[in-house]
């Protein structure tokens, strides 16, 4: 138990989520995997959808390493990372190597709404992400997902899902969707008061070092480092574009430094 005088987290630093995992341990709960999860104990699952970065993932998963082993979701099927490229394996080995479990998010919107059409898809998925991480993908987190989805009790090409009621909707279920833990902040359930089985979602991208007000931000900032990676790689790959991106670097600091001259 937390004493009186503790400070509690409610914001979105990484020392609040360091300090609201550490709560979570202090009240006695156990982080567990799905295949282990028992409502009737004092567990928790901790788990995140890597919507945007991975490199905000890795972020979580380093402070988590010393106390947790969580469950981090990643997507095949987006524009905003690749799995397959060399900076980004290497940081989903190392989010693999500290101990956590890598699963797929599963963005269904990507194919015809049918269910044998979705059990293929994710099957299909699933494998592909097996041969990347070299490990078995136990369970599965759709992205964004459909009401239809939602109540969908049965498995997923053989794998538990995250929106199984056993976890979702039976048990007590916290999401910080959107930068906001919305329906109340998990240290304010009921649930967790009750020291009940609770199922604790996070989105690396809203956590930062310091408070950002302006949750968008966020996402601009994300955005402004993937283009810089992307114009890197351009240049790596097309000398042409390198001397132009090289003039116009020049060009930019010369007029920085025209700007910053002093008045005559
Ligand atoms: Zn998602």
């Amino acid at each position: 138990m937390a004493s009186p005088n503790s400070v509690l987290p409610r914001g979105f630093t990484w020392t609040d989520y360091s300090l609201l995992i550490q709560e979570f341990l202090n009240a006695g709960y156990r982080a567990v995997s799905y295949g282990e999860f028992d409502p009737t104990q004092t567990h928790v699952i901790i788990r995140h959808d890597i919507d945007f970065s991975l490199s905000k993932a890795l972020d979580i998963a380093l402070i988590e390493a010393e106390g947790v082993s969580a469950h981090y979701f990643v997507l095949l099927r987006t524009e905003f990372y690749n799995i397959c490229s060399h900076s980004d394996l290497e940081i989903v080995e190392k989010i693999r190597d500290l101990g956590h479990e890598i699963g797929l998010h599963f963005d269904a919107a990507r194919y015809e709404d049918r269910a044998d059409v979705l059990q293929a898809a994710a099957h299909w998925e699933c494998v592909i992400l097996e041969s990347i991480v070299s490990r078995p993908v136990t369970s599965i987190s759709f992205h964004r997902p459909a009401n239809s989805l939602l109540a969908m009790s049965n498995c997923l090409a053989g794998r538990q899902h995250t929106y199984q009621p056993k976890f979702f909707s039976d048990v007590a279920y916290c999401s910080d969707s959107q930068g906001a833990f919305r329906f109340g902040h998990p240290l304010d359930r009921e649930a967790f008061r009750a020291r009940a089985a609770m199922q604790l979602l996070t989105h690396p991208i809203w956590w930062t070092p310091e408070l950002v007000p302006d949750r968008l931000d966020l996402i601009d900032r994300f955005l402004d480092g993937r283009s810089s990676l992307l114009r890197r790689e351009a240049a790596a790959n097309c000398q042409p574009y390198a001397k132009r991106l090289a003039e116009a670097d020049g060009a930019a600091r010369q007029a920085g430094s025209l700007a910053g001259a002093p008045c005559l």
